[in-house]
């Protein structure tokens, strides 16, 4: 905006607060739950070069064939452009549907119908998809504590209560969340749904053991609560075995979420719900709503490169990346962290969590870490009202391991201060 001199000047700036003031009163209610994201208000310190950013979940985009992407990207508009532009289905396209039959055949999840795929702009779009067609105000859903803070914050846009239930080192705890259900059923909650990441869960890096993923399901059923599973990072395993998604085995109660953000790109913006018979076509028309079509050009791209690269490989190529870093910052924590703090040993995805004594709030060290040169997201983000925590959350994808390394090392003075109190 051009700025204003002159006798003007005042005059504008009063009608500019005038109607400002008159145009509050036209917010929704619901936009006053739209919260500022605390991730992304620590995630613009970490373009300080000064600083080691340990808070980003970003995938490393360097390990990519950017020079076979371009040619693709390329060769699409040059044969294929009238299509590519344009509107498309608002489902996604035939093609990469069937691909994605594909990608998610190699976790396990086998059978799978294109036509219960809704290609979503991101995974984050078929959350909210999911909050918009399930939820009215006031609803409450299940989740894992701690949990994505941008499933609690589509939760709470949605004016959706999100009552967090106990995990431990195996994931999501059965009895907890049978208990928690009862609690909530007694004081009247309308439970719409369980939202649970049971691989290397965003933030704890924490994986739902098999054995409770069958009774987690049963428990659901009995209850009549739907499983929204999000499972971007499933195919980033470093080490361990394998699990079964939930949706393999419970394909008539389970929502499936997949994307192509860490196995690929997120600047693609493609996701994809796996969406039960019985409930597909609210979903669509919901999904369809919002966007029209998810968009045509990074979709077709996307099928070019699954059917012209060795996607396979590239996925590999990321896990031995990661895996890489997610050791140097497990060997700098064993090395560094003093006395009362412990962590999660993940078995793959992008994070580690961290725990100091109770009674310390981590988000009052964020300040002094940013002073030792070393950012991370404290533990309250990923509670629902970002009740205060004695976690914080590490990721070890975006960063080298040498500089992991020195992250640690300056964090660990930060975290004994805090101890010592
Ligand atoms: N779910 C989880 C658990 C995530 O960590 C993220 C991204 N950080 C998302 C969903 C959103 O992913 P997408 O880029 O597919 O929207």
């Amino acid at each position: 905006m051009s700025s204003i001199t002159g006798p003007l000047a005042g005059s504008e700036t009063e009608i500019a607060l005038e109607r400002a003031a008159a145009h509050e009163s036209l917010f929704s209610e619901r936009a006053s739950h739209i919260k500022q994201s605390a991730v992304r208000d620590v995630f613009e310190l970490s373009l300080d070069p000064s600083l080691v950013s340990l808070a980003g979940g970003n995938p490393y985009l360097q390990s990519l064939p950017l020079q076979k992407l371009g040619a693709m990207a390329s060769e699409l508009i040059a044969t294929q452009g009238m299509t590519a532009l344009q509107y498309g289905s608002g489902q996604g396209t035939e093609e990469l549907r069937a691909q994605i039959c594909e990608v998610m055949a190699e976790e396990g999840i086998t059978g799978v119908d294109p036509d219960n795929i809704v290609i979503t702009t991101g995974s984050q779009a078929a959350q909210d998809v999911a909050c918009k067609v399930f939820c009215n105000p006031g609803d409450t859903v299940l989740c894992e504590d701690p949990t994505y803070v941008g499933a609690l914050n589509t939760f709470e846009a949605y004016q959706v209560h999100a009552e967090p239930v106990g995990t431990d080192e195996h994931g999501l705890i059965p009895s907890a969340l049978r208990q928690r259900i009862g609690q909530l059923r007694e004081a009247g909650a309308r439970i719409k749904f369980l939202y649970t990441i049971p691989n290397f869960n965003n933030p704890s890096g924490i994986t739902l053991a098999a054995e409770r993923r069958a009774e987690i399901a049963e428990i659901c059923i009995e209850e009549n609560i739907l499983i929204l599973e999000d499972n971007p990072y499933g195919m980033l395993r470093y080490s361990g075995e394998p699990i079964r998604p939930l949706r393999a085995d419970y394909p008539e109660n389970v929502i499936y979420m997949g994307s192509f953000s860490k196995i690929l790109a997120p600047g693609l913006r493609i996701g994809w719900a796996v969406v039960p018979t019985h409930l597909f076509r609210r979903f669509y028309l919901a999904a369809e709503a919002v966007t029209l079509c998810p968009a045509t050009f990074n979709q077709m791209l996307i099928s070019k490169y699954l059917d012209g690269h060795d996607w396979r490989g590239q996925i590999q190529t990321y896990r031995e990346l990661y895996a890489g870093r997610c050791a140097a910052m497990l060997e700098a924590l064993d090395e560094h962290m003093p006395e009362g703090v412990s962590y999660t040993r993940p078995e793959g995805g992008f994070f580690i969590w961290v725990t100091l004594p109770e009674g310390i709030d981590t988000y009052a060290l964020l300040s002094q870490g940013i002073e030792a040169g070393v950012v991370f997201i404290p533990g309250a983000a990923f509670s629902p009202n970002d009740a205060p925590s004695h976690r914080l959350r590490l990721a070890f994808s975006a960063v080298p391991e040498e500089k992991i390394r020195e992250g640690v090392k300056r964090l660990a003075p930060v975290l004994a201060a805090a101890i010592a109190g």
